[in-house]
């Protein structure tokens, strides 16, 4: 496994992987992108990007620019060691690993900005970030030239602005969407999660049983959005010491508000347990 950090090294390394055995077209290449902090969520994205493509390449790189002031950017785990390990095991071919001087030299300027989506759900309460998110990923998508990206559902308003990004862009790469990895308990899995106590990881757990409730209610044939809030609120109003940032019933492609969750809905969910942001979704399969 090679691990550069410039941008002329990484060109290379993936020009001469591709080429690799004299293929005719080139070997196919699949990227995922992480902000390192590697778990089994990101473990599951690099090995669904191994199963489709010959050459899998992975990035760390906690990006400053989808970071807000008073958000977690110095205090964010930094754990290159333990996640090249990962990186290793997992049969990836090639790491990125830029700083934030090889990413914005002094004097960038132009910015990516995804119009509308990027306003919702997170974007709503985290000014800017997905301006950061588009950025740097159309940027590392310029750097490395992949056939596919993986993505994990986990971060579903990421998902949408990353689609329609690189769909107003033409950018030739197909984006490859991951289920959410949980622990036994239903807890989504997050870097962040590290930062939560005993009793803040108890508290926590009670995003993934809101959107478990309304899930089952679903189930059962309840499709008005209404009734479907006021079950995953009512679960979280069980923990008073939960800061709810939103509960939604939104279309995962727009992200605006639906009324009826019968043509399939996504469930999102985000608070603040302590300082910690949490955030989790179900996607709802149509249902007529
Ligand atoms: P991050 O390092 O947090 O920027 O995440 C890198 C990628 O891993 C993103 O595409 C995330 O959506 C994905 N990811 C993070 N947590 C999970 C999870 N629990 N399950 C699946 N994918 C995840």
């Amino acid at each position: 496994m090679q691990i550069v950090s410039s941008i002329p090294e990484i060109r290379v390394a993936v020009r001469a992987l591709r080429a690799r055995n004299g293929a005719a077209s080139g070997r196919s290449v699949g990227f995922v992108p992480t902000m390192g902090a590697l778990h089994e969520g990101h473990r599951s994205l690099l090995q669904a990007a191994r199963s489709r493509c010959e050459i899998v390449v992975a990035s760390i790189f906690v990006n400053p620019t989808q970071f807000g002031p008073n958000e977690d950017f110095n205090r964010y785990p930094r754990t290159l060691e333990q996640d090249c390990r990962m990186l290793e095991a997992e049969g990836v071919d090639l790491v990125f690993t830029p700083t934030a001087e090889i990413m914005y030299p002094p004097g960038v300027s132009t910015f990516v900005e995804v119009a509308g989506v990027s306003d919702r759900l997170d974007g709503a309460s985290r000014p800017g970030h997905f301006r950061g998110v588009a950025t740097v990923v159309a940027k590392l998508f310029h750097i490395v030239q992949p056939d596919c990206a993986f993505f994990g559902q986990k971060d579903a308003a990421q998902v949408a602005v990353l689609r329609q990004m690189v769909r107003d862009l033409n950018l030739p790469v197909e984006i490859a969407i991951c289920p959410i990895v949980r622990e036994p308990d239903g807890l989504a899995l997050s870097s962040r999660n590290g930062y939560l106590s005993v009793e803040e990881r108890r508290q926590a757990l009670s995003l993934s049983r809101a959107l478990f409730a309304a899930e089952a209610l679903a189930k059962q044939g309840e499709h008005r959005a209404e009734t479907l809030l006021l079950a995953m609120r009512a679960c979280l109003q069980q923990e008073p010491a939960l800061r709810v940032d939103y509960v939604a019933v939104v279309d995962p492609d727009t992200l605006l508000p639906l009324e009826d969750a019968a043509n399939g809905a996504l469930l999102a969910v985000a608070a603040h347990v302590g300082g910690t942001r949490l955030i989790d979704n179900i996607l709802l399969p149509p249902t007529r």
